[in-house]
């Protein structure tokens, strides 16, 4: 992919798309932080936790599980029991069901919020004010033996409702208390009149969303950063999920599941009004316009005509890269502020500090699974690796004494480089990184790059060789007007601002 071009989705995004996966990943966490994560109700992944599943069950009573094929989605394949026998072994997740959901009309329902990812390394997260409430079709009663079967009252999906020919489809959007698909501010409102802290709810669900983002953070990175190792903007993926949140009758809520394509199907008008916000503000959010396609290509016609004339295959130094990561980082935030649309920053440099515990937790138990050591570690020789665990070991650090060399000329010399005899004739070793443009008198004492082309020729063949060769150069140039001159040390930020790259080699 071109550094301009913008997809979707983001590598890894599976760790916690797929029920098994998302069961997997935050009940390491679940182990670690216990009651930060509440919000993700009792989970087993068969066949790995079938044994902990019987012991659980064996030790509870009046406890009903959900079944989940461990990825599909639409509610297809999920049933209700509490017999261990019924559950198939391979390949399924099982969850505790919640018995006593929050109703409203009687109907159970859950809440579709859209959260977008703009960015992994650091995380950039933000969750969209409005979103759906899914409705169950028929009043809600406990679990039992003849209602247990009945998706219509345990299930919340769309696609499993709108076959229940009692199914009442939102038709005018000004109304959105009306029907089995509702808006989640009408949720929101009825929860307030009810006495209820809705400011809180909303920053309990924030809190919990970004918990579940930061427990794959490390994996979102590493898989970004393998892919796009030369990226500094950190702008290439962006991902619109779809988290699904239950609320029980004590209003806590729960993270069912996370859909990495959410659906933008419009069957309402209902749909239309809140799908077709969210796909604008999120498209104006990243920055998706053709401007950044055209800076660069400009900056690539440049770079190619600096390869051509120099050889140099320019690479940003360290400084150079935590530069450019900072501008884009700058210019994002600033963006970003003003296109906000019906957007909420959730995951920001203020507030990143709280989750950081929960991010280092996840990349080491990441670290420890996939067997990667951290770069930082993987660098250090064997000397240096011992003495960081000598020191972690004893509380008094003794440093070791090191030497001062001699300061005499004669180490001094023999300490440097051997000097290079043959340097290379075509192109100046000197790298001329920048071009200032001047009049052609006051240019007559820097050196140009013709005259450091021609300048160490070793005979008068190899003269008219090269000669030849600026010629062809001029030929490809067709707009030559007035004279460049090479100097050292000047950026490559200064090099684009010229509107074009023009070059007369002297005769
Ligand atoms: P799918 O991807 O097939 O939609 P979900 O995990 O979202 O699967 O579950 C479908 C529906 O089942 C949810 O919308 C919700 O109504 C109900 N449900 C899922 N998990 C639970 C649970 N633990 N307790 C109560 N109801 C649940």
């Amino acid at each position: 992919m071109k550094h301009f071009q913008k997809i979707n989705h983001f590598p890894g995004m599976y760790a916690i798309s797929r029920k098994n996966y998302l069961a997997i990943n935050l009940n390491k966490l679940k182990k670690l932080f216990n009651e930060d994560f509440n919000f993700f109700p009792k989970t087993w992944v068969a066949p790995i936790d079938t044994f902990d599943l019987k012991l659980y069950l064996s030790n509870s009573q009046n406890i009903y599980f959900i079944v989940k094929p461990e990825a599909s989605c639409q509610g297809r394949g999920i049933f209700i029991t509490r017999k261990i026998d019924d559950i198939d072994p391979n390949r399924h997740v099982v969850q505790e069901y919640i018995l006593n959901p929050y109703l409203i009309d009687n109907l159970k329902f859950d809440l579709r919020i859209y959260v977008l990812i703009t960015g992994c390394d650091p995380l950039r997260v933000f969750i969209f004010k409005d979103g759906l409430a899914r409705f169950a079709t028929e009043e809600y009663s406990k679990p039992s033996g003849n209602n247990l079967t009945n998706n219509f009252i345990h299930l919340t999906n769309y696609a499993v409702n709108k076959l229940n020919p009692n199914f009442i489809n939102n038709i005018d959007p000004n109304k959105d208390n009306i029907g089995h698909k509702r808006s989640l501010t009408y949720v929101m409102k009825y929860l307030e009149s009810q006495g209820i802290d809705v400011e809180q709810l909303q920053k309990n669900i924030e809190d919990s969303i970004i918990k579940t983002i930061c427990c794959i953070q490390p994996i979102l990175k590493h898989s970004y950063n393998s892919c796009q190792p030369e990226d500094y903007s950190n702008s290439m993926c962006f991902e619109v999920l779809g988290f699904d949140i239950i609320l029980d009758s004590n209003l806590n809520h729960y993270i069912l599941e996370v859909n990495h394509t959410p659906s933008f199907a419009t069957d309402s008008p209902l749909d239309w009004e809140i799908k077709q916000k969210l796909i604008i503000d999120t498209l104006n959010l990243v920055q998706a316009s053709h401007s950044a396609q055209i800076k660069y290509y400009k900056k690539q016609k440049i770079l190619q005509y600096r390869r051509k004339f120099f050889g140099l295959n320019e690479k940003l130094t360290k400084e150079q890269k935590i530069e450019e990561r900072d501008n884009s980082k700058v210019k994002r935030d600033l963006w970003e502020s003003n296109y906000l649309g019906g957007y909420k920053k959730i995951y920001s440099g203020q507030n990143s500090k709280k989750y950081q515990i929960y991010i280092s937790a996840a990349d080491r138990l990441w670290q420890e699974y996939t067997g990667i050591k951290h770069k930082s570690k993987r660098n250090l020789t064997v000397k240096k690796r011992n003495l960081e665990e000598s020191c972690a070991n004893s509380s008094i650090v003794e440093l070791p004494v090191i030497e001062k060399p001699i300061e005499h000329p004669v180490f001094k010399r023999l300490s440097q480089p051997p000097m290079k005899k043959n340097r290379s004739i075509a192109f100046p070793n000197i790298i001329y990184q920048n071009i200032f443009r001047r009049q052609e008198k006051s240019c007559d004492h820097f050196p140009t790059f013709a005259d450091s082309f021609l300048k160490n020729t070793k005979n008068s063949d190899e003269m008219i060789r090269k000669k030849n060769k600026l010629k062809n150069n001029e030929k490809t140039l067709p707009n030559i007007k007035k004279e460049y001159v090479f100097k050292k040390n000047v950026t490559l930020k200064e090099l684009l601002m010229l509107e074009d790259l023009k070059f007369i080699p002297r005769n």
